[in-house]
């Protein structure tokens, strides 16, 4: 049996508060680090510089608090490398179309030691022996990626930010997963455009339609208390609790 381990870096959207930070997930696997998104304030949770070392980093969308730190990453590796500490490149994966310049602006940064591949719909790597997938949700305002981390063991699901137009194309791709890192921006009682953000209704309703074990929810309001969240989802589906900075799980 192989695990892996999950910790959220950040959890909050649409700007960073106190101790949290925008959206990042990290996952560890057999020396490996795959952080899945990278928004404000991540990388001061990064252990620098020996976790720039075996590190794949996923831009899920061009929204900016998805990707807000990857000028730091760009930089630390810059500066490491120049020192002779790092030797390897960061790898960055990044939707291939591009959204407001923000790739060009991403990739034109020539102060960084990194490589970049192009993420399009159906496009996987391999880790090791861990498969990294990749989806369009079909459901946000602009493209955005769901990601699937999977090898002969588990299965780990992020939906990246959605709104509750596709579920059942979002429900396919998760489906069975060990863990589901769903968005949930929204409660039902801030009446907010839910065809662009779920409520943690939605999140719990994706959940079980998906048969997912345990239902991580995150990207929440970062002035809202997150128990009410995990509150309306387990209305829906029981195994529900809310990403906290710095608290790993196991998988
Ligand atoms: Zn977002
Ligand atoms: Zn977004």
């Amino acid at each position: 049996m192989t695990h892996a381990t999950i910790t959220p870096l950040g959890t909050v959207s649409p700007y960073p508060k106190g101790e949290m930070n925008c959206p990042g997930y990290l996952v560890e696997y057999k020396g490996y680090r795959l952080l899945i998104d990278c928004g404000n304030g991540v990388s001061r949770l990064m252990t620098m510089p020996d976790m720039l070392n075996n590190l794949y980093v996923v831009v899920s969308h061009y929204h900016k608090d998805h990707f807000g730190d990857v000028g730091a990453l760009q930089y630390a590796s810059f500066v490491y490398h120049n020192l002779g500490i790092l030797t390897q490149p960061v790898k960055i994966f990044l939707p291939d179309n591009d959204f407001a310049n923000n790739k060009l602006a991403i990739v034109s940064n020539t102060e960084s030691f990194t490589e970049y591949h192009y993420i399009s719909d159906g496009f996987s790597f391999m880790i090791d022996d861990l498969e990294v997938s990749f989806a369009n949700n079909l459901s946000h305002t602009i493209e955005a990626f769901m990601v699937k981390v999977q090898c002969r063991d588990f299965k780990i699901a992020y939906t990246a930010d959605m709104g509750n137009t596709n579920l059942s194309h979002v429900a396919e791709f998760c489906k069975d997963s060990d863990l589901l890192i769903c968005e949930s921006s929204l409660l039902l009682s801030h009446n907010g455009n839910r065809a662009r953000h779920l409520t943690a209704y939605d999140a719990g309703l994706l959940a079980k339609q998906a048969n997912v074990k345990r239902l991580m929810l995150t990207h929440f309001w970062p002035e809202e208390d997150k128990n009410c969240y995990v509150d309306e989802a387990k209305n829906v589906f029981e195994n529900t609790f809310a990403a906290e900075e710095m608290v790993g799980i196991m998988i």
